[in-house]
């Protein structure tokens, strides 16, 4: 509490299991070999991290055709890859280093083994999303990525279908276009693959959101996740900012805000966070003044 302004951060907050176990993973190796580590894209969407990253040695790339040093240690990071593509960068002369999160390999091993079946596959997400292009090579070249029910409708129908979601996907999204897609197809297979870490921060900013009249999301502009708690939030507060740091926060966004929430996507550490409520606590106190 501040005065008479409630500030409330989100349990959630911070990265998620499968990023914090990325990075750490990233960070453990590059203090046992004093190598330069390259990471397949950047390992998570934030570029705060990614530049501290940098002063450890670690960079992103976007192909391994970017790394000219022999036998370098290349990282897949928690998105996953197309086996297609995993299979073509363990051919390299690369040390390859996996870090997909078990979430994703679960999501990757459901769409495997349906497609085997020979179920065509529905990907409710983001067409662009790294962890979707590594999704869409499990499928047996039987994909298609949705954004939602209406894109449900312009897909062909099919005798038979697993639907799935990216693991960051809004729940009510997913569950609209499983309800559309259950009328193209002769049997369908719901598999509502969102990630419990991200069902609890959607569930937590929900709730909190309701009762806020200012939701700060704190996260990259490039995170899907991170925009997705924020259109989430500007649906249900009163009002919602996103910013990627402490320095974004203006006062007249806390104008009159008598109740406060503080979230961040599973991309944004937690030492952000904190600034950020340092700022918002520091920027209420002035308006109290
Ligand atoms: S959002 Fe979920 S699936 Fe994705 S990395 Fe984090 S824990 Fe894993």
């Amino acid at each position: 509490m501040t005065g008479k302004i409630q500030i409330t951060v989100a349990k959630s907050a911070g990265f998620c299991p499968g990023v914090k176990n990325a990075i750490d993973k990233v960070l453990e190796l590059a203090k046992q070999r004093q190598r330069t580590i390259y990471t397949l894209g950047p390992l998570i969407h934030n570029k705060q991290v990614i530049e501290t990253l940098k002063g450890q040695n670690i960079y992103a790339v976007s192909s391994p055709a970017e790394i000219k040093e022999r036998r370098a240690i290349l990282v897949i990071r928690a998105h996953g890859i197309a086996p297609q593509d995993e299979a073509a960068i363990r051919a390299l002369d690369l040390e390859v280093i996996d870090a997909t999160c078990p979430l994703v390999k679960h999501v990757q091993e459901n769409i495997r083994a349906h497609a085997r079946k020979g179920y065509a596959t529905i990907i409710v997400g983001d067409r662009d999303h790294a962890e979707v292009l590594g999704l869409m090579g499990y499928t047996e070249g039987r994909g298609f990525v949705v954004d939602g029910p209406g894109e449900v409708r312009g897909l062909p129908r099919f005798e038979k279908a697993n639907i799935v979601a990216q693991t960051t996907q809004e729940y009510d999204i997913f569950l609209a276009a499983a309800e559309e897609a259950r009328g193209n197809c002769g049997e369908l297979v719901i598999s509502d693959t969102i990630c419990t870490p991200t069902r609890q921060r959607q569930e937590e900013t929900v709730k909190l959101a309701r009762n806020s009249d200012l939701v700060i999301v704190v996260g990259g502009k490039n995170s899907a996740n991170t925009t997705r708690l924020f259109q989430i939030c500007l649906r249900l507060a009163k009002n919602a900012v996103h910013i990627e740091k402490e320095d974004e926060l203006r006062e007249s966004s806390l104008k009159g805000a008598a109740s406060i929430f503080i979230t961040a996507g599973a991309s944004t550490p937690t030492w952000m966070v904190e600034k950020v409520l340092e700022k918002t606590r520091a920027l209420t106190e002035k308006n109290l003044q």
